[in-house]
């Protein structure tokens, strides 16, 4: 059999494309040839930074026992080439895109509490293909179980398929946001996140939408994708008392004096939890997607007295993905303007990674492309 290529990370700023075997297909997983895997900031992060899902060196997952070198990559969709013999929902040629997130059913254990509530996206066993699980997105193929792919829908092209994680994640946010139609939202930061979360409020019928972001670039696309403001943060103003207020709190009251429903914070820094939290109306939720680098301080009167709700959320499940999907199938949002590039896996490191970190504000999702030149 043909070896596979494959982008795989080493190590902290280590990361190059490999020549690989390919892995069997067991009875219950499909083989996908890849078409296209979107890079991730948390792909970056894990590149740049200390890792937060991968193995540490010299140490192996204790669930899917991975270790360094991994191959990287969770937000893909391709074509199935192979189908294991116990496999009845799918087929050969099929499209699809895939859940990355792996829990008990992947090691044959019975389901656990949060598995069995449907949260298998906080069971204590998740790993998700691309970061810490046998194989990746930045790849010729990949081998998933069966029950981690989503046939795409008519309408749905491989390219949008690849977007359905990132999209996932967003709408995971919204519905555990218990954000209401008609309600109004704050997003902070008009990253690939902030701006995925900004295209499905539309979706959810929200009411006013007010975006953040410092860099002009990101700014105009969150005014494409439909912002009713966008606001930066850095941009004081000055109040009638002389005094100078925070533009995004002046943004948010011009047309809300209690504050906004749901503050979405994608982000992560000390500045946007205290705007974001003061933005939230009392009894509002400021939902937190970002990741942090560090722990920030809090003032809990504002969740004691003025009952504001703190939340969080993490990935999605395969309920997310498949309200994603019936979204593009509508052909209602532009998701596809979410592209800003797509590249070969034989430029995955200059022409992705390298491109993504040193002009970040220019693009929202770079695709990777495998057999294109690889
Ligand atoms: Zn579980």
């Amino acid at each position: 059999m043909a070896t596979v290529t494959a982008l795989r990370l080493y190590g902290r700023e280590q990361i190059q494309l490999d020549r690989i075997e390919p892995v069997p297909c067991q009875a219950d997983e499909v083989r996908l040839r890849i078409a296209y895997c979107g890079i991730c900031g948390s792909d970056i992060h894990e590149y740049l930074s200390t890792p937060i899902f991968a193995p540490a060196s010299g140490k192996a997952n204790p669930w899917t026992k991975v270790s360094l070198p991994v191959v990287m990559g969770h937000e893909f969709s391709g074509t199935i080439v192979e189908v294991g013999s116990k496999v009845t929902d799918l087929r050969a040629g099929q499209e699809v895109c895939v859940n990355p997130s792996l829990d008990d059913r992947h090691y044959t254990l019975p389901d656990c509490s949060r598995c069995s509530e449907g949260k298998p996206n906080i069971c204590k066993r998740w790993a998700t293909y691309g970061l810490n699980a046998v194989g990746g997105g930045f790849a010729d193929e990949i081998v998933v179980k069966h029950f981690n792919c989503l046939p795409l829908p008519q309408g749905v092209s491989l390219k949008l398929g690849a977007l359905a994680e990132p999209l996932a994640v967003a709408w995971h946010s919204i519905r555990t946001s218990n954000f209401k139609k008609g309600q109004t939202a704050l997003v902070l930061g008009a990253g690939p996140i902030g701006l995925a979360i900004l295209l499905l409020l539309r979706t959810w019928g929200a009411g006013k939408v007010i975006i953040t972001e410092v860099t002009e670039q990101r700014s105009k696309q969150a005014k494409q994708f439909g912002a009713d403001m966008v606001v930066n943060p850095l941009e004081k103003a000055k109040g009638g008392d002389g005094q100078e207020q925070d533009p995004v709190l002046e943004a948010v009251h011009s047309f809300s004096e209690d504050g906004v429903d749901v503050t979405f914070d994608a982000t992560g820094l000390q500045s946007t939890l205290n705007t974001g939290l003061a933005a939230v109306r009392p009894g509002g939720v400021f939902f937190n997607v970002a990741i942090h680098e560090k722990p920030l301080l809090l003032n809990l009167n504002d969740v004691f007295i003025l009952e504001k709700k703190i939340l969080g959320g993490i990935c999605y499940t395969r309920e997310d993905f498949e309200q994603v999907l019936k979204a593009m199938a509508s052909g209602e949002i532009p998701f596809e303007d979410m592209i800003t590039a797509v590249v070969p896996l034989s430029d995955v490191v200059s022409g992705g990674f390298r491109e993504l970190m040193n002009n970040k504000a220019k693009h929202v999702k770079i695709l990777i492309q495998p057999g294109n030149g690889a």
